[in-house]
């Protein structure tokens, strides 16, 4: 029992939010107090039915969520990779518009060269004609380049195809699993949902956003407890005082354990349905 804690006085949910008192008032004041007990009681069962049916899952739901993440990922990863592959073939593109330029230009002046008039004429030419060279070579470095980043995108894309038809795989098989376990209590957890709504709804919702507070604050999500070995809390197994116990007995009060903040009933009590 790891939730055995001697002598430690806690904070609970209830002392941070509201006193017990006032808690106690609010519970009093809403209606019938041991009905409510019973009802808080048959609450707490409830849940800790509905909890059960859900570790069932263990962490499928995480596992499967986890999956879908990372497929999305991969598709997202992918699309950028292809807008990257848009972005080198438009590139090549104009680089061959420039070549085509390039090789007009070239030959112009190379028509040009046929019927020079001096030397200097043609000395400027020629080095027209060398610049030129040096343009196409860039443009075609450029288209090379351009051609070696698309196959390397291309290939990454292909991995990332494989590794999503992989991943879907394994998310159909996660979900395929989870849904048999969630096909097999459907029916029950249907029918504690039903409960529980029916519950809750006859209880004041300041105590039930007590309970739920408790419920989540502590470990084994035990907010309702009986007594425990005659004299004990059963959430945390403090000694109870003889006074309390009396009042936890009668069924008509509203207890609350003064060490770990959880209300305490009398099980033997049973809800009018
Ligand atoms: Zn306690």
């Amino acid at each position: 029992m790891s939730e055995i804690v001697k002598n430690t006085k806690v904070e609970t949910p209830i002392d941070q939010r509201e006193t017990f008192v006032s808690l106690r008032k609010s519970f009093t004041e809403s209606g019938d107090v041991a009905e409510k007990l019973r009802v808080l009681y048959a609450l707490q069962e409830t849940d800790n039915e509905i909890e059960k049916i859900v570790s069932l899952r263990g962490a499928l739901p995480e596992e499967v969520a986890q999956i879908e993440d990372e497929i999305n990922a991969l598709v997202a990863k992918s699309a950028r990779l292809e807008e990257m592959i848009s972005g080198y073939e438009k590139s090549i593109e104009e680089n061959k518009n420039q070549m085509v330029e390039i090789d007009a230009d070239t030959a112009k002046y190379q028509q040009q060269l046929t019927n020079v008039a001096n030397s200097r004429e043609f000395d400027s030419i020629n080095k027209e004609l060398e610049n030129l060279v040096l343009l196409r070579q860039i443009a075609e470095k450029h288209i090379g380049e351009a051609r070696v980043a698309i196959a390397e995108r291309k290939d990454a894309i292909t991995e990332i195809a494989s590794r999503i038809e992989i991943r879907k795989e394994d998310l159909q098989a996660k979900k395929e699993e989870l849904e048999s376990i969630v096909e097999s209590t459907a029916a029950q957890e249907e029918q504690l949902s039903a409960k529980r709504a029916e519950y809750t709804a006859r209880i004041d919702e300041r105590t039930l956003s007590a309970y739920d507070r408790i419920r989540g604050s502590v470990r084994n999500h035990l907010a309702v407890v009986t007594v425990y070995n005659e004299n004990a809390c059963g959430g945390c197994f403090n000694t109870i005082t003889p006074q309390r116990l009396v009042d936890i007995a009668s069924g008509r009060k509203l207890v609350i354990c003064e060490h770990c903040g959880r209300i305490l009933v009398n099980p033997l009590a049973e809800v009018q349905e």
